[in-house]
């Protein structure tokens, strides 16, 4: 059965593209009916590496995705502990068994006897590397000697992974093809840290194997260690996992994506309003395709239904923002009113426009009004320039665009209209879209000027505005008291 796994590290709040690497490998098990694991990968633990404050955020993206990991940190599960910091004993006992068969060695070398090797590397313009000092039983020795000596302790190794001098090794991947990499070229690299924290390699290999994980979908940064991890899981034998590397994120300007380009971490798309199923329709679409037909818009059963890692594409895909923005636009036009509501709420709240909690009169306007602007809206933090006009006091000539003034109320027949108005609206038996627009029919007809001279400046009286839903979805939305209070403010 297929075992997938994302496995982000806490280093702060998650990239797209992590998302991204999630959805892919979520998508792979529900399609073959496996499990999907998520697992924290926090051995790093400096300062910039390590920020726990982030945990959060990794979990909550995933939960708005609607992605409900079948084992993990939050719930568990049988092949636990899903957090590496704690496994350290695990990752020991498996360097440890390396060492006993002579895949991997003890390395004593100093701090500083490393970095003297480095420089002269450097010097001699050779690639940098450990030069395998303590491989060689006896400078193992005579290295752990002096430091013994040196420090009056019995210093603590690090494990080294003993690479193979001959050879290659060969690294299938899914997407990419073949990639072969002479092992001479390979460091010794370290396995286990003389702390007893594994490296990202000993902990990564031991978990997929111990977890029983059949595919390693990540981020294409790891493409250029595959070889490092194929070499580990080599020395012990084990059979690896299929790696699939998708392809890189670039911005409009097909450069790296990055903040220069705008909000590159997911929470902030979720913050700025936009839905689950619009990120992940859009995600998905980054460096995947369902073949066929040129498909944009599709459900998230009908990804899981197409999807195949055939699809995945090797060429960088680019991520385009406004292409996300018209997504979210759709999405939100073809939701239910009453979920767009809910979601636009405390976005009011926030900007002060309504009370926290919504005071029942308050809630009644918003249910009216936000859905008379869901065809307009692209992200549903745009929800309080777009109602904000009708819960603001609109106190003349505060709150009104100069230019909608200057345009509508210069027209001679503004006193005699206002006035005319108040007195149909008050008359109506209904607050009703249909009953206003007749009313106000009349209006222009006694008046006798056309029906364009007349909702223009009604408009900009009720509104302050030039632009809006319709007129009379507008009044309906404000109700009859406040329609006739921003009428009377007018005439004052
Ligand atoms: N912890 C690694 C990261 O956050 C994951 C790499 C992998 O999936 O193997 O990038």
């Amino acid at each position: 059965p297929v075992r997938v796994r994302y496995a982000p590290s806490p280093t702060g709040s998650p990239h797209v593209g992590n998302l991204r690497t999630a959805i892919y490998n979520w998508l792979l098990a529900k399609k073959e009916g496996g499990q999907f694991i998520a697992r924290l990968e926090d051995t790093d633990r400096t300062p910039e590496r390590y920020v726990p404050e982030g945990v959060w955020e990794i979990e909550e993206s995933l939960r708005y995705l609607g992605i409900v990991p079948d084992e993990w940190w939050v719930t568990g599960g049988p092949k636990g502990p899903y957090i590496q910091s704690q496994r350290l004993d695990i990752y020991k006992e498996y360097a440890e068994k390396l060492v006993a068969e002579g895949k991997a060695y003890y390395c004593y070398c100093s701090k500083e006897r490393l970095e003297a090797m480095r420089k002269e590397q450097q010097a001699r313009g050779v690639p940098t590397g450990y030069d395998r000092h303590c491989r060689d039983p006896q400078r193992r020795e005579q290295m752990r000697l002096k430091r013994l000596s040196e420090e009056g302790v019995e210093p603590t190794p690090v494990i080294r992974l003993a690479m193979p001098l001959e050879g290659q090794t060969v690294v299938h991947d899914l997407v990419r093809g073949e990639i072969v990499y002479e092992n001479r070229s390979q460091d010794d690299q370290i396995l286990l840290k003389s702390d007893g924290y594994p490296t990202y390699f000993l902990a990564c290999v031991v978990d997929d194997h111990l977890m029983g994980v059949t595919h390693v979908i990540r981020g294409d940064d790891w493409l250029s260690s595959a070889a490092k991890f194929m070499a580990v899981i080599q020395a012990f034998g084990w059979e690896p996992p299929k790696l699939v590397h998708p392809p890189l994120i670039l911005g409009p300007d097909r450069k790296k994506l990055s903040k220069r380009h705008g909000a590159t971490q997911f929470m902030e798309f979720v913050r700025e309003g936009y839905l689950p199923e619009a990120l992940f329709n859009f995600l998905v679409l980054l460096g995947w395709s369902a073949g066929e037909e040129n498909r944009e818009i599709m459900s998230i059963p009908e990804i899981i239904e197409r999807f195949s890692l055939e699809g995945l594409s090797e060429h960088p895909a680019v991520f385009d923002y406004d292409k996300l923005r018209w997504m979210n636009g759709y999405y939100i036009r073809h939701s239910e009113p009453g979920r767009i509501v809910g979601m636009c709420l405390p976005y009011l709240i926030k900007s002060g426009l309504i009370s926290d909690p919504p005071k029942p009169d308050e809630l009644e306007m918003a249910r009216r009004v936000i859905p008379l602007e869901m065809e307009r809206m692209k992200v549903l933090s745009e929800v309080t320039d777009l109602v904000g006009f009708f819960f603001q006091p609109l106190d003349y000539p505060h709150g009104y665009e100069e230019k909608a003034v200057a345009k509508w109320f210069g027209v001679p027949h503004l006193k005699p209209m206002l006035e005319m108005e108040i007195e149909a609206y008050e008359a109506l038996p209904e607050w009703k879209q249909e009953s206003l627009e007749k009313a106000t029919r009349e209006v222009a007809e006694r008046l006798q000027v056309p029906f364009a001279q007349v909702v223009h400046p009604t408009r900009v009286a009720t509104t302050g505005r030039t632009v809006g839903p319709g007129l009379f979805d507008t009044l309906w939305g404000l109700g009859r008291e406040r329609t006739l209070m921003r009428l009377r403010r007018v005439l004052q």
